[in-house]
């Protein structure tokens, strides 16, 4: 039955430890906040029913860079606590699953090495949980309903098998959707061949399609060490301590933008999902129980070298008509070389990007014709093609084979 209104619960907590280092002490108050939260939105009764099979999907986007601290993929004490709460529950198979990431394309390993590299195959393990890679197992084309961008899409069978399908994200700032939470993550579902497929201005109709066919029945958010800046990865943590519980993961990606100071609508993934009408996108519309979105608010650093021009005198940027997804792979790329401690030491590189794009009259040492668009340009230089390039790390060792010798 639809409702012309959303419940989102917020919930805040007191937590000494760390993800990556803890007892049972903030385990007791993680379980203690999730379960309030979903209390407050009606329980798990009403939200998986008394469902024997669940699927958990964390974010595991990469395994962490250095100097994130916390601030990347889903905490570790939500995935025991949540996992520990199904299991009492009653729910007889918990299967914590996540999909192989586009930054993990070129390399052996996929999530379950993820899962194992981050400690958190144990976590889960111990919880009475069992990890699963999507990039495992089987995919299953299915009708989409009123699909804009797909007739049929691919999605893991065990979502299709599984009773009851939760979401948990982490909250973090986004530098090619401005956040990630609930729809963002539903990136996680897709193949890792089809996550590289409209992974442009299309990708909010990408989630949007996803959504309508599956769509969590519950998501719940880890705020607890948030991601700002230049996330998906390489984020600056911000301690909120917070739970954020809903059935409607559009409902629940405005209260998190607005949490993070953003208007919702000024995120164009929330505003399609509420057009759309996947869920309820207008706080007017959104009844928030627990704490008050002004009383945890904090105005996150969003990630302003999404656009990369004049980020660096070492990358010289000539942009014709770019989209922000192209964009920010350079952004990507020049944020992981300024974390490597590489930036200051490349010699004389120039990017040219976009249709149409202008050719500087200096003669460069290093040129790069990036993105598909791109391709056409009558400066000559190394191309790196794809509509956006993925993943940006291919960009980023592209460019430090010209560091400059001493
Ligand atoms: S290749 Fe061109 S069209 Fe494609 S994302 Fe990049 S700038 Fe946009």
């Amino acid at each position: 039955m639809s409702s012309d209104r959303a419940t989102v619960s917020i919930v805040k907590g007191a937590l000494f430890e760390s993800p990556f280092e803890y007892s049972e002490k903030d385990l007791r108050t993680v379980r203690e906040m999730i379960e309030r939260s979903l209390d407050l939105i009606g329980g798990l009764r009403q939200a998986i029913g008394s469902a024997g099979t669940v699927v958990v999907k964390p974010n595991l986007v990469e395994v962490p860079f250095e100097g994130t601290a916390g601030s990347v993929v889903t905490d570790a004490r939500v995935l025991e606590a949540l996992v520990g709460i199904l299991k009492d529950y009653g729910v007889k198979r918990v299967l914590v699953a996540e999909g192989k990431s586009v930054n993990l394309k070129h390399v052996e390993s996929g999530p379950r090495q993820a899962f194992e590299a981050l400690g958190l195959g144990d976590v889960i393990r111990r919880a009475g949980g069992e990890i699963l890679g999507w990039d495992e197992g089987e995919f299953v084309a299915v009708d989409v309903p009123g699909g804009e961008l797909y007739r049929t899409i691919n999605v893991p069978r065990s979502i299709l098998d599984a009773d009851a399908f939760i979401s948990v994200p982490k909250l973090k700032t986004h530098c090619q959707t401005e956040v990630t939470v609930g729809m963002k993550s539903m990136q996680g579902v897709f193949s890792v061949d089809d996550k590289v497929n409209f992974h442009n201005e299309a990708f909010p109709w990408k989630m949007v399609d996803m959504l309508r066919v599956a769509k969590p029945h519950v998501t719940i958010v880890d705020g607890l060490i948030c991601g700002e800046g230049y996330g998906p990865i390489y984020t600056e943590p911000v301690e909120m301590n917070l739970i954020v519980s809903s059935t409607d993961v559009v409902a629940i990606d405005a209260v998190c933008s607005a949490i993070m100071g953003i208007d919702p609508f000024d995120v164009p993934i929330t505003r399609l999902g509420h057009t759309e009408g996947i869920g309820i996108g207008d706080l007017a519309r959104i009844d928030v129980c627990g704490e008050s979105i002004d009383s945890v608010m904090k105005h996150f650093k969003r990630a302003g070298e999404w656009n990369p021009i004049g980020s660096s005198d070492r990358i010289r940027v000539f942009a014709g008509g770019a989209c922000r997804f192209c964009l920010a792979q350079i952004g990507a790329a020049v944020t992981r070389l300024r974390y490597e401690g590489k930036l200051d030491g490349l010699d004389d590189i120039c990017v040219i990007i976009g249709h149409n794009a202008p050719s500087p009259v200096r003669d460069y040492k290093n040129v790069f014709i990036i993105g598909d668009c791109a391709r056409d340009t009558d400066i000559e230089g190394t191309f790196i093609g794809g509509c956006p390039p993925l993943p940006s790390v291919q960009i980023v060792r592209a460019f430090e084979k010209h560091l400059k010798e001493d």
